[in-house]
């Protein structure tokens, strides 16, 4: 019921009024008006203390306030406690609702959920999942997590500041499954900790990876017979059907290629390091020069700028085969009479770069992210005019990173393209013969 305050006021005061006014009417019938409402008001004083301390005891227990009756002022204070005391309640009950569903869903998610303590990192809430995939127990709480999972990629990771996430990593109670670890900020104090279970998808991605390695090695030896008897064929000789013969030479080439390529990344996929020797520089400059004047048969002005008087400690094949790739791509790609240099340069932090520089007509910069992606293309029927098989710069990226190093491209449309492969001064050897640099 709702009443207003001035409601009760009124009310309180009348009865007050009309109680004072009876006892003084009584006590002039005894002989003393002014007794009588002396009377009155201590006995109307009385009970409001009275009332005033029930009151208070109510509040100070932590019971629920009964519901009020009555219309005066008291009875108004208490409707008011009553209906706030109630409403806390109803949003208590709501918010505890809404925790017990936020924590029944994250204990039901399929991933790993910890909450960590964002300084120390230390374990203050995880989920079932987390509790399997990492074996984390009850008494676990409190623990810093880094004394948990002690791999040193682990610390390196959270060193490094965890920013992107860590990738397959064996779980420290079962190693046959990889998990992978995400940090997310979540509050001021606290970090998120997403734990998740990614067997399945390596192992997809490993049949993923021997299907087109088998099949790229079984298409091999047929494309090597075809290639090698078409090739055989000379088209002068059967006029008529020349330009046949020449076309499905150039296509037979193409596939060979492709399938090379192919193979190459499948090679490069399997290993997750490389045997490292030193690459001496001198001769696979001097056979890249040689490669591309082959390939460009006199239709570009090339050139080959060697400054660095390092080596690089790498695998000799693969490196002649990303440098090739790009070597192969400014030729293919420059237009005749345009100029195309080969740069090898040391870098102020003791590194060393390779770089292919071409006149050609440049690549829109929307494409560049893209560019190493496999089979991506900035215009596919031009490449593949060209002889491309789109796999060329996925071959040199994965290179780079094989040999920790990175590939920066650059390019402005009607200038030109310069694809950089960057080495870390730690792929740097002095170069045999030459005096080491200060
Ligand atoms: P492709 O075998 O098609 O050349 P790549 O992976 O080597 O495949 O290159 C991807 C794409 O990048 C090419 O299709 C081409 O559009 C572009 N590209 C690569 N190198 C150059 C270059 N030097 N100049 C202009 N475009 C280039």
């Amino acid at each position: 019921m709702i009443r207003a305050p001035s409601h009760a006021w009124w009310h309180t005061l009348s009865r007050l009024a009309a109680w004072l006014a009876v006892c003084t009417l009584a006590g002039a019938a005894l002989g003393s008006a002014p007794g009588g409402l002396t009377f009155g008001l201590a006995a109307a004083l009385g009970r409001q203390y009275l009332r005033l301390h029930r009151l208070l005891a109510d509040l100070g227990g932590r019971r629920r306030l009964p519901a009020p009756d009555g219309w005066d002022l008291l009875a108004e204070i208490r409707m008011q406690l009553y209906r706030r005391q109630r409403e806390a309640r109803r949003r208590r009950q709501r918010l505890q609702a809404l925790l017990t569903a936020f924590r029944t869903a994250a204990e039901a998610m399929p991933d790993g959920i910890l909450v960590l303590s964002r300084r120390e990192l230390q374990i203050e809430w995880f989920n079932r999942a987390a509790a399997g995939l990492l074996g984390l127990q009850k008494r676990d709480i409190g623990t810093r997590f880094r004394n948990l999972l002690r791999a040193p990629r682990v610390a390196d990771w959270l060193a490094a500041g965890a920013a992107e996430p860590l990738f397959d990593l064996p779980a420290p109670n079962d190693p046959a499954r990889r998990l992978q670890l995400r940090l997310i900020d979540y509050t001021a104090q606290q970090q998120l900790l997403i734990v998740r279970d990614i067997s399945k998808l390596l192992q997809l991605e490993q049949v993923r990876r021997d299907f087109v390695a088998n099949v790229s090695h079984e298409l091999r030896t047929p494309l090597t017979v075809i290639h090698g008897y078409l090739d055989m064929i000379d088209p002068s000789e059967h006029q008529e059907l020349a330009p046949l013969i020449v076309e499905m030479q150039r296509q037979s080439g193409r596939m060979t290629q492709l399938v090379e390529d192919l193979l190459t990344l499948s090679r490069l996929d399997a290993a997750d390091h490389l045997e490292l020797e030193p690459v001496p520089m001198a001769p696979l400059l001097a056979s890249l020069l040689a490669e591309a004047n082959a390939l460009s048969g006199g239709r570009h002005r090339i050139a080959l700028v060697d400054s660095a008087a390092v080596d690089l400690l790498g695998s000799a094949r693969e490196l002649h085969s990303a440098f090739s790739n790009l070597v192969a791509n400014a030729v293919r790609y420059t237009p005749a009479d345009g100029e195309i240099r080969i740069e090898f340069a040391a870098n102020d932090d003791g590194g060393a770069r390779l770089a292919v520089v071409d006149s050609g007509p440049g690549i829109p910069a929307q494409h560049l992210p893209r560019l190493t992606e496999r089979f991506y293309r900035v215009s596919a029927s031009r490449a593949r005019d060209r002889g491309g098989t789109g796999l060329g710069l996925a071959i040199v990226k994965h290179v780079m990173q094989l040999h920790h190093g990175r590939l920066e491209i650059a390019s402005e449309i009607g200038v030109g393209s310069r694809f950089a492969c960057v080495f870390d001064r730690d792929q740097v050897l002095p170069r045999a013969g030459e005096p080491v640099r200060s």
